[in-house]
């Protein structure tokens, strides 16, 4: 089964955040998005964003998703990423799609990574 086919489980972590079930330290939110810190964070800055709406992955959130939602996702992200301070500096954006990825949570997110350098990606 394709990433963008597989079935969205509502008793994801993501789900129970969304649904106030499990507390997290947000960042920021409007009516698409949520984002908040990562609970084992990699770097200095680690923020997952993720929209309101149940999509597994990037592949079913693409191919799922309105236009709009989509538009307001990634001007989200950008925004994040800015106010978070880290846009002169620089960060790399992450998201996992699938088992080969590693993904662990079901439910699309993009990490902010930043503040510190970064290897080559491999
Ligand atoms: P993935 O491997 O799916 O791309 O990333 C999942 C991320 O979610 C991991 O970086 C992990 O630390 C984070 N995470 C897992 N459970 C929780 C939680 O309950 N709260 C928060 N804030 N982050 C979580």
């Amino acid at each position: 089964m394709s990433a963008s086919k597989t079935t969205y489980d509502p008793n994801n972590i993501f789900a129970k955040i969304l649904r106030g079930e499990i507390p997290c330290k947000k960042v920021y939110e409007d009516d698409f998005v949520l984002a908040f810190y990562d609970i084992v964070p990699i770097s200095p800055v680690h923020v997952l964003v993720i929209p309101k709406n149940p999509y597994v992955s990037f592949a079913d959130f693409t191919a799922n998703a309105k236009p709009e939602e989509i538009a307001c996702f990634m001007k989200a992200v950008g925004k994040i990423a800015k106010d978070l301070g880290i846009e002169e500096d620089g960060y790399r954006l992450v998201t996992n799609i699938g088992k080969n990825s590693g993904q662990e949570v079901p439910h699309f997110h993009v990490h902010i990574l930043g503040g510190r350098q970064f290897g080559p990606l491999g």
